[in-house]
């Protein structure tokens, strides 16, 4: 890992390392850029490796944001081989537990043409049996999307950085805080917290949920809300294979993709109960490469940084809401822990330019997986800058 030797001039400069900021580090390099990325960790610990690594399009609505998913998984893809990091192809079944839910998924196949996120509706009988452990009561059928892909975030992040980190374009500054970026003479100026200085053509701000060190007043200002997010690991003892990612009933009053085919179909699906709705339960059962089962999640809104304690009537209200959907399975819980990310409440993104060449890029909310390296793609593509100014 290129720890030494930093020079004092980039060309692209990019603070902080969740998904965000390693893919606009990558596509800044793979441009030519002389890049350096700083984080604050050793490798990056927030949102961009908590979560369940599902890289799904089908959550997607059409348009901007699905293009951006269908493009993060070509990328992935490429990147997945290259790291030799797993990229598993799990897809995703969306269950309906009610017949109206049911009517609503099958409608969606028949009405739908998107050739680029293939769908395909299975009865009850055939859902249950594409699984180890679905509750044939639960199910009254469900929409399969093949294509969608899931990675263990940790080991791609790490393995990814490491990569990044060794080619000759890009230097990686981990265990250090950028504790300004200001316009200094036609360039930016970043300064970190053991008082090193460094300048670059551009600056790309990717702090995730840390709205307090750079720019607090930019933030303030704008739509910005945190979301907190509880997850569970359970054990498998008898090594129970899902098959695929699985979400509740509760996502297709939840995801835009299935909020615009509701709309399209001139249908409105009932509202999970109030308890689950207050607390933002959607449930979601995802198995990792050890085989372990991943269960969650629910989201807490709020206008301030929320704390990182573990509430216990969300946990159990997660795993009663499991125990509808699944049996056979032993929920011990053998880890918990919270994320938290930022969500842009209007466009479902943050982007703001300082100055031409300081650029802050936050809250994309829950689909920063799926859409990240596509979106970073299209802002590095949009960077000019003279190649080699070092
Ligand atoms: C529990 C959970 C499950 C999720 N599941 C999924 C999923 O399955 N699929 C999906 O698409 N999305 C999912 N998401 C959303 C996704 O994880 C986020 O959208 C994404 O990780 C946000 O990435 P980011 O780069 O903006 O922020 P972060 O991951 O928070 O990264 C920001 C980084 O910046 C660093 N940093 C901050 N300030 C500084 C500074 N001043 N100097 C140096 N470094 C700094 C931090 O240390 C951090 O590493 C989930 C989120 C959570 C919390």
């Amino acid at each position: 890992m290129s720890t030494q030797n930093y020079q004092r001039e980039y060309d692209v400069i990019v603070i902080g390392g969740g998904v965000l900021g390693a893919f606009h580090a990558y596509f800044a390099m793979c441009q030519g850029f002389k890049t350096l990325l700083i984080e604050r960790n050793v490798f990056p610990q927030q949102a961009s490796v908590r979560n369940f690594g599902l890289i799904i399009p089908s959550a997607m609505p059409a348009g901007r944001w699905r293009d951006r998913a269908i493009a993060s998984c070509e990328i992935y893809s490429e990147l997945s081989e290259l790291l030799d990091v797993p990229l598993r192809r799990t897809g995703t079944q969306y269950l309906a537990h009610t017949e109206a839910e049911a009517d609503f998924l099958k409608q969606m196949v028949l009405s739908s043409e998107d050739s680029l996120c293939p769908a395909e509706f299975y009865t009850a009988e055939e859902t249950v049996r594409t699984s180890c452990c679905l509750n044939p009561e639960f199910c009254q059928g469900s929409l399969f999307f093949p294509d969608d892909l899931q990675l263990d975030p940790d080991q791609f992040f790490r393995a990814f950085i490491n990569w990044i980190a060794c080619t000759s374009d890009c230097d990686y500054l981990p265990n250090t805080t950028a504790i300004s970026a200001e316009p200094q003479g036609g360039l930016s100026r970043v300064r970190t917290s053991a008082g090193r200085e460094f300048e670059a053509n551009h600056v790309f701000v990717c702090s995730g949920v840390d709205l307090q060190t750079l720019f607090p007043d930019v933030y303030v200002t704008r739509n910005l809300q945190y979301c907190k997010l509880q997850m569970l690991k359970l054990s498998n003892p008898e090594n129970r294979t899902l098959g695929t990612s699985l979400a509740s009933p509760i996502a297709l009053t939840r995801y835009p993709a299935f909020l615009n085919a509701q709309f399209l179909q001139g249908i409105s699906l009932p509202a999970p109960d109030p308890i689950l709705q207050e607390l933002g339960i959607q449930i979601w059962m995802t198995q990792n490469q050890n085989n372990e089962f991943i269960l969650g999640d629910s989201h807490a809104y709020s206008a301030d940084p929320p704390n990182e304690f573990l509430s216990a009537e969300v946990e159990s209200q997660i795993i009663d809401y499991a125990k509808k959907m699944f049996v056979k399975l032993d929920f011990q819980v053998i880890d918990r822990w919270c994320g938290i990310y930022t969500e842009e409440q209007s466009a479902g993104l943050f982007q703001q330019t300082l100055d031409d060449r300081i650029h802050l890029i936050t809250g994309i909310g829950g689909k920063g997986m799926t859409t990240g390296p596509g979106l970073a793609r299209e802002n590095i593509s949009q960077l000019s800058l003279s190649k080699s100014r070092v």
